[in-house]
């Protein structure tokens, strides 16, 4: 499971509750993770929870950029 995700393909985002393009999954993930200022991606700074935002992100499969997925294998 989870191996096969296509980080390149556009996909359904849980804190826009919409597909977006990859990129701007990367960019709203730097910002969450606390790399970049949250008001650097304008679809970002429109949600109202960010909290929140932060948490779903942060178990959503495509955070996982790192490909942390092999544990995911065994
Ligand atoms: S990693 Fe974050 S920004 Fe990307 S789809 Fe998942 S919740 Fe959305």
């Amino acid at each position: 499971m989870g191996s096969n995700l296509d980080y390149e393909a556009d996909h359904f985002c849980p804190v826009y509750r919409k597909v977006i393009s990859s990129d701007l999954c990367y960019d709203s993930l730097c910002c969450l993770s606390g790399e970049f200022k949250i008001s650097s991606t304008k679809e970002l700074s429109e949600v109202k929870d960010i909290e929140y935002a932060r948490k779903i992100c942060s178990t959503c499969p495509y955070s996982d950029l790192n490909g942390g997925m092999d544990e995911w294998n065994g």
